[in-house]
């Protein structure tokens, strides 16, 4: 089974075609949240993210865009945003956001996969240091593999005997286009997050998805950076009258 791995695509419709032009090839989508906010086109999102079916967790900003949660948790920009994609949407996808499942998701075909937005332990979490990992790993004894998003950062944490260590992609390739492929091993625990589609913050600007392949053993994950016209993503939250933070801070990465 091979999984490819989507997170917080964030209504960035250019960075997604990037991610699933440069894609291997896979079995299944997997989302994990944030389908919508922040970027300029939610209703080309929605409908490319929908034709893709797959197995697909609810974000925070998929909750606050369709009316499901209050915009009190929000910084102002990320309310503003909120607001204009809720005003923006399509009734039909403002609908099938609202009904999108909460994590963990787990499936009997997947054995041992969690798929969560912010972390086993609550929908909300950033999964962003060691000591939360470790918590995350203590406190909840389901996946062995956890999958999530949320804090845009390409990466995560395998854990062994009481220990976390946390890993990031040493990627491959000289070319714009990059990956890095890592093998699990037996008997450890991961929490692993494929980046974000559509507002990476780890400083690197293009585009992050990843790849699972199970084998019947704990398989391997391919992470990959892609590069995307960003200057047209740019251009689509400007004309919105969205806030310039959030054009400018795509270029940037973070
Ligand atoms: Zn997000």
């Amino acid at each position: 089974m091979r999984l490819l791995l989507l997170s917080d695509i964030h209504a960035n419709l250019e960075a997604l075609e990037a991610c699933l032009e440069a894609a291997p090839q896979y079995d299944r989508v997997v989302n994990l949240g944030d389908v919508v906010g922040y970027n300029a086109s939610p209703n080309e999102v929605c409908d490319r993210v929908r034709a893709l079916g797959g197995t697909i967790v609810r974000g925070n900003h998929d909750r606050a865009c369709s009316g499901l949660s209050t915009l009190s948790e929000f910084n102002l920009v990320a309310a503003m945003s909120a607001r204009w994609t809720q005003n923006t949407l399509e009734p039909d996808h403002l609908e099938w956001l609202r009904n999108l499942p909460q994590g963990p998701l787990r499936q009997d075909e997947l054995p041992g996969l969690e798929f969560v937005h912010g972390s086993p332990r609550d929908e909300d979490e950033y999964v962003l240091s060691a000591p939360t990992a470790t918590l995350d790993f203590h406190l909840t004894g389901h996946g062995d593999i956890i999958f999530f998003g949320h804090t845009h950062l390409q990466g995560g944490f395998s854990y062994k005997e009481g220990k976390t260590s946390p890993f990031v992609p040493t990627y491959e390739g000289g070319g714009p286009f990059v990956q890095w492929k890592m093998t699990l091993a037996a008997g450890e625990r991961y929490l692993i997050n494929p980046g974000s589609v559509g507002q990476p913050r780890d400083n690197d600007w293009r585009a992050a998805f990843a790849l699972y392949e199970g084998n019947g053993g704990p398989g391997d994950v391919t992470f990959f950076r892609v590069p995307y016209d960003v200057q047209q993503a740019q251009a689509r939250v400007l004309a919105a009258n969205l806030p310039e933070r959030l054009a400018t801070r795509l270029a940037l990465g973070r």
